[in-house]
């Protein structure tokens, strides 16, 4: 009668969805939720800026940038595919 939750238990054991450490946040490690948190305000700076700028666009723009850092870029390439795969 009662349905086993075994395999929910085991997605919440996984790591960072990037790296596998161990995550703090629903899907980062500390070092990707902080690039994460650093991303996302930096997008909102850009929106500023250069108005229409879209989530994607701006995604790609620094991925695409050599400033741009490993942590920084892995967190936008795995935005990207979400948005991506959103439409
Ligand atoms: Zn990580």
């Amino acid at each position: 009668m009662a349905q086993s939750n075994e395999i929910e238990e085991d997605k919440k054991q996984q790591g960072c969805i990037i790296c596998d450490r161990e995550k703090i946040s629903e899907n980062y490690c500390k070092y990707h939720e902080k690039a994460y948190e650093n991303v996302m305000a930096a997008f909102h700076d850009w929106q500023e800026g250069y108005g229409e700028l879209s989530f994607i666009e701006y995604l790609q723009k620094i991925i695409e940038n050599p400033a741009t850092g490993d942590w920084a870029r892995e967190v936008a390439e795995d935005l990207l595919r979400k948005e991506e795969a959103k439409k």
